[in-house]
């Protein structure tokens, strides 16, 4: 058994019945002695406060306490108002001290077999509690302060390793997860990986998931956006530069965010790779099979999805991408507005229309929901002022109530932002100076709604069908109209 022992004169008029501090080491080291304890260190408190917070001394037998790596066994003192003078700071202390299993002993009293040792611990307890709440707070703020000076309070992103110096702890990179997380960001950026493809690719080079695999698709996203790689602190409301090194340059960094950005936006959320407009939807002239895209370092092509799970399934050789859109321009340019035109501005106007109701119907429900809140913030405060309420539990609530209704004023405030003046088109326009104006994104989409099929060949486009009212064939109300939708929903803001 090991002990850390603990002294302390109070300054008070009773100071002079109590023993002094070189006598309640004696009578501690005896103790010791007897039960074949090892003092490990004695602490003696030179000044006399009772509070734990002007007593460094006891602060440092406490830190000494929470050291996991060199457990302690007992805490001896010669009194127990020694430790604790208020009930308070005796429960804090006694918490922490069952909390680490630490036996606290008194040499003039016997503090397992008081009679009313259960109630007292029972008590106690529920102090302990109530402290440990203000405690969190207390951890809280502390959190806090360190992040406003640039340190991280938790365990650092993938990438990093938290290496433990004289006076806490230091964010390092990882020397080997530290430059694979670099790797990600160059790789993406490149433009040739989709997430899934660059998950493999870094499950290869090292960096994998808890089981081995690949990282999964969100995480990778998260990794991506996260600003700790450029050197940022960001933590709740606080953004500072941090003390850490960064990872990645802030100019691949914003690269990258673009990316994802622009990926992003593509309907559905999905992550796509861009620039292959015909990918999925364009039938091999070979075998009907659907073909999907790829990105090579010296060229971009389209392949029979067949292909890859077997060689012989089709033998159609590879269309390059360039050859297949220099042809979907040819068509696309042929085609004119000029019949359907005014029906198409007709449809974007509609589903604006659409678009402005649904905005304003959220906008009017975010309005009644935070109405909502400041009447129960006004009820709390009701219920506070007339003491059915404690300040803790007020606190607490009122700033839960306070942090919904940020919530809800970041909600609106993008609302009301992404309002974008109207797109019409020109009577004179082709299909392809439409095609031209969609984000990447769209242009797939709207291939799908003007074609219906397109069969692609290694020499390029060898057949395509074209949707009504484009078809030039007999008129067809119905599927005319729902091409010219669809249109007015692409093309609308
Ligand atoms: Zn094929």
């Amino acid at each position: 058994m090991n002990c850390l022992t603990y002294a302390r004169v109070s300054t008070d008029k009773q100071a002079d019945k109590e023993l002094s501090i070189p006598a309640q080491l004696q009578a501690m080291r005896q103790y010791a002695q007897q039960r074949n304890w090892q003092i490990r260190e004695e602490f003696v408190e030179p000044g006399a406060s009772a509070r734990t917070a002007d007593r460094p001394v006891l602060r440092q037998l406490l830190s000494k306490c929470r050291d996991q790596h060199d457990p302690v066994d007992v805490v001896l003192v010669h009194k127990i108002d020694r430790l604790a003078r208020n009930v308070a700071d005796h429960a804090t202390i006694r918490a922490l001290l069952q909390q680490r299993k630490i036996r606290l002993v008194s040499v003039t009293e016997n503090l397992d077999d008081t009679t009313s040792g259960a109630l007292v611990e029972n008590i106690m307890a529920a102090i302990a509690e109530f402290y440990s709440a203000n405690l969190a707070d207390e951890v809280r703020k502390g959190m806090r302060q360190k992040v406003l000076r640039g340190g991280w309070p938790h365990k650092p992103p993938r990438g990093y390793i938290s290496t433990p110096t004289i006076n806490g702890s230091k964010i390092e990179p990882h020397p080997i997860e530290g430059p694979l997380v670099a790797e990600a960001f160059e790789l993406f950026t490149s433009g040739w990986y989709s997430m899934k493809g660059l998950a493999h690719r870094l499950e290869r080079a090292g960096l994998k998931n808890a089981g081995g695999g690949p990282i999964s698709q969100s995480y990778l996203h998260r990794l991506l956006t996260n600003p700790f790689y450029v050197g940022r602190v960001r933590w709740g409301d606080v953004d500072v530069p941090g003390q850490h090194l960064p990872l990645v340059s802030r100019d691949l960094f914003e690269r990258a965010q673009q990316l994802i950005r622009s990926r992003f936006r593509a309907l559905g959320g999905r992550a796509r790779l861009e620039g292959f407009p015909l990918r999925g939807f364009a039938i091999c002239a070979n075998c009907r099979g659907r073909l999907t895209a790829e990105r090579h370092a010296r060229w971009d092509y389209y392949r029979c999805c067949r292909r890859s799970y077997r060689k012989s399934n089709c033998t159609a050789r590879f269309v390059n991408a360039n050859r297949a859109h220099a042809d979907l321009r040819h068509i696309l340019q042929q085609i004119s507005l000029s019949t359907v035109a005014d029906s198409v501005n007709t449809a974007i106007d509609r589903r604006q229309q659409e678009q402005e109701a649904t905005q304003h119907k959220r906008i009017e429900q975010l309005r009644r929901e935070d109405a909502e809140l400041m009447r129960t913030e006004m009820r709390l405060t009701d219920a506070f002022v007339a003491g059915d309420v404690s300040p803790d539990v007020y606190r607490l609530k009122s700033a839960e109530v306070r942090k919904q209704r940020d919530d809800l004023k970041r909600l609106a405030s993008c609302e009301s932002t992404t309002r974008q003046p109207r797109r019409r088109i020109e009577t004179a326009t082709s299909l392809w100076e439409v095609y031209g104006r969609l984000e990447a994104s769209r242009q797939a989409l709207f291939i799908q709604t003007v074609f219906k099929t397109i069969v692609l060949a290694p020499e390029g486009i060898v057949g395509s069908v074209l949707n009504p009212p484009f078809d030039g064939a007999e008129p067809n109300t119905e599927l005319e109209s729902k091409t010219i939708d669809q249109l007015g929903q692409l093309l609308a803001a």
